[in-house]
């Protein structure tokens, strides 16, 4: 199925707003292994929604609108969908009542306006709004669906999980469900991963392998079409071991998580627990690791000595170190992730420090970064990296190669 989703409103168009219907609808299409080849976005005008769903309709099967189902005068999704369709607009009871019922609560005076919501293109399926009045409905002609949805996210999000969903999945070929593996990987690029993968990518049919990069990770989602979640299995199976046998060591987790929540969760296992010293990245370490409910059992506190003086008085980094060595240097980090660790009493220290740009620091290039790993009763190791792009990109990949670093080294114990 070919799917292309029609963003209705002119405050998109004007960037008011952003158009995340889109992206939350392609997600979920995705899951249903529906190809979205367009998003389109038109505004409010009568005309050109018209052009858009002509074209739409010639080159997709399935044509998903949101916005434009309320009671104002600019609100015409339906009505030129209907337009279209050559089908009438007929009230949908139940919606008639809700929307009567609201009114009545509030004790106000429904408009006539209002009434507008109620209306559905005869013939549909109506979709109920259970967090506001317009509902959604779907419709197919001629072997195209038209799905038409509600703008607010609030109100769509719930209809498209509750309803929406379904309806799609029973219009699907019976015996194909779609059943995908995800695996996370930190320290190696996307395009260096493709490039390892390329001829499992470029023969891929079912399952299908597909890379994305976000907030300096790379995702693979490998998705099999069968009958049965059994045999979706069989068929995944070989393709990751395949993948975990050429970049294994890349792999940091399967599913939706994050390297800090599996950090947390490891730790938690082996009862041990960990404190921070950090420099350039200025508490974001902390902040990953706080950010996870119940915390306080594995992270212990964690100091942003960010100065010389701070290093010193705080971390006990003997000044001659920081005047021959430097600030950013093996024998810093080796120090504060040993003293954090020691002060804090905590199974591992982790230390950072870096160049976090723009200017370069101490004669040191900016994004060249050192992490330090103490550990009770081992020796203590330090990894020196050299990152590139801007401030806010260094620091967030800095905070990622600590927690990265941590969890290969609880692999080794
Ligand atoms: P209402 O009954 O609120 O008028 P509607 O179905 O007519 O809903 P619109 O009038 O087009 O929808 O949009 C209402 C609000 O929904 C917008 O002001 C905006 O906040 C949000 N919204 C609309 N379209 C989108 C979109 N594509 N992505 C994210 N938010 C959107
Ligand atoms: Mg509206």
């Amino acid at each position: 199925m070919r799917a292309e989703i029609v963003a209705v409103g002119t405050e998109l168009l004007l960037g008011q707003i952003a158009n995340t219907n889109a992206q939350f609808l392609s997600q979920k299409l995705a899951e249903l292994g529906i190809h979205v080849y367009f998003h389109t976005t038109v505004g409010d005008n009568w005309k050109r929604l018209l052009q858009v769903i002509q074209e739409a309709s010639e080159r997709a099967d399935l044509l998903i609108f949101t916005g434009g189902l309320g009671p104002t005068q600019d609100d015409i999704t339906k009505d030129v969908v209907a337009e279209h369709l050559k089908r009438a607009l007929v009230t949908d009871q139940p919606a008639m009542d809700r929307i009567s019922q609201f009114f009545v609560q509030r004790g106000i005076v429904m408009t006539e306006n209002n009434r507008k919501q109620a209306l559905v293109i005869e013939g549909s399926t109506v979709f109920a709004n259970d967090y506001g009045m317009a509902p959604g409905m779907g419709i197919t002609v001629d072997g195209t669906t038209y799905v038409l949805l509600p703008g607010p996210p609030s109100e769509l999000y719930p209809m498209v999980n509750q309803y929406v969903m379904p309806h799609l999945a029973s219009l699907m070929p019976e015996s194909q469900i779609f059943h995908s593996r995800v695996l996370r990987f930190f320290g190696i690029g996307e395009s260096a991963l493709e490039e390892r993968l390329i001829d499992l990518i470029e023969a891929q049919s079912n399952p299908t392998i597909a890379p994305y990069a976000k907030e300096f990770e790379v995702t693979l989602r490998i998705t099999a079409r069968a009958a049965t979640v059994e045999e979706a299995e069989r068929l995944l199976a070989p393709v990751e071991a395949e993948i975990r046998n050429r970049l294994g060591t890349y792999i940091y987790a399967t599913g939706e998580t994050s390297l800090h929540e599996c950090l947390f969760e490891q730790l938690k296992e082996r009862g041990e627990t960990i404190a921070f010293a950090e420099s350039c990245t200025g508490g974001s370490l902390s902040a990953l690791l706080t950010s996870i409910p119940g915390a306080s059992s594995v992270y212990r506190g964690g100091t942003v000595v960010y100065t010389n003086e701070a290093k010193r008085d705080l971390l006990g980094v003997p000044q001659e170190v920081l005047d021959t060595d430097g600030a950013v240097s093996e024998q810093t980090a080796k120090l504060l992730a040993e003293n954090v660790r020691q002060k804090l009493g905590a199974t591992y220290g982790i230390s950072v420090t870096g160049v976090a740009g723009p200017d370069p620091s101490e004669g040191k290039p900016v994004g060249l970064v050192y992490i330090g790993l103490a550990a009770e009763g081992q020796p203590t190791t330090v990894h020196q990296i050299q990152l590139a792009g801007q401030r806010k990109a260094i620091i967030g990949r800095t905070s990622k190669f600590a927690v990265f670093y941590m969890l290969q080294r609880l692999k080794e114990r």
